[in-house]
């Protein structure tokens, strides 16, 4: 059986996830750049004790860590909006999560991933098979001015009108089908995103509430 110790990327295959459903609890949530995935994860952590993880972070940080081999590759992938390999990413998940249940949290909100069809099958059969996903539908426009807005203050290097161009179309070309495919197989709660932060939470704890998923508070 494999070890759940520490190891270097890539990630090993397995013949099965390395955590069940009850070792984990994951939700991916889903939608387009600028959706509010951030903003609405924050509440949730805030109110049911979730630990968040945000692949785009995840990656930022890896670029950064000196001494990163994938340093570079990850900042061209990012400019360009394009998907970095899923081995990078699943790696960084797995041990983020691993280190969180290490101290005692087991319940995660997986923030903008899986992207990829590829990131979706290989994340449910090698690490855990998610409950479902919270999927943020937000138009376009409304998606490209939050940005503009936040790219004044974000320090980000994809929050510029080239690079967000770029990611529109890899959500649409590339993400939507895999939020497309969990919605066939009814796994998919969709949620209005283009009202205020405060009135599109209510409507994540309402759908919360009715699948049983608790407030902390
Ligand atoms: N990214 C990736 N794989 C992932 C998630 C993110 O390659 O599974 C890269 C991709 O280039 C994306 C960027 O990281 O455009 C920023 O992602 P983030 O989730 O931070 O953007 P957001 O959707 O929150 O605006
Ligand atoms: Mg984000």
């Amino acid at each position: 059986m494999a070890a759940k110790d520490d190891k270097k990327l890539p990630a090993p295959k397995r013949e099965k996830p390395l955590y069940s459903k009850d070792e984990a609890t994951v939700i991916f949530v889903l939608g387009g750049p600028g959706a509010g995935k951030g903003t609405q994860c924050a509440k949730l952590v805030e109110d049911y004790g979730f630990k968040h993880l945000s692949a785009g972070d995840l990656l930022r940080e890896e670029q950064d860590r000196p001494g990163s081999e994938f340093g570079d590759l990850i900042k061209s992938y990012i400019a360009d909006g394009k998907i970095v390999p899923m081995e990078v990413t699943v790696q960084l998940l797995e041990n983020a999560m691993r280190a969180s249940i290490d101290s005692g949290n087991n319940k995660f909100l997986i923030d903008g991933f899986p992207r990829k069809m590829d990131q979706a099958v290989a994340f449910e059969e090698t690490v855990v098979p998610s409950s479902f996903t919270l999927f943020f539908d937000c138009p376009e426009d409304v998606m490209e001015k939050r940005l503009l807005n936040r790219g004044k203050t974000s320090g980000r290097a994809d929050d510029n009108i080239e690079s967000i161009k770029k990611r529109f179309r890899t959500f649409i070309e590339t993400s939507m089908p895999v939020v497309d495919h969990f919605e066939a197989e009814g796994r998919v709660v969709k949620i209005k995103a283009t009202r205020p932060p405060e009135e599109v939470y209510k409507d994540v704890q309402a759908s919360f509430a009715s699948r049983g998923i608790r407030a902390n508070k």
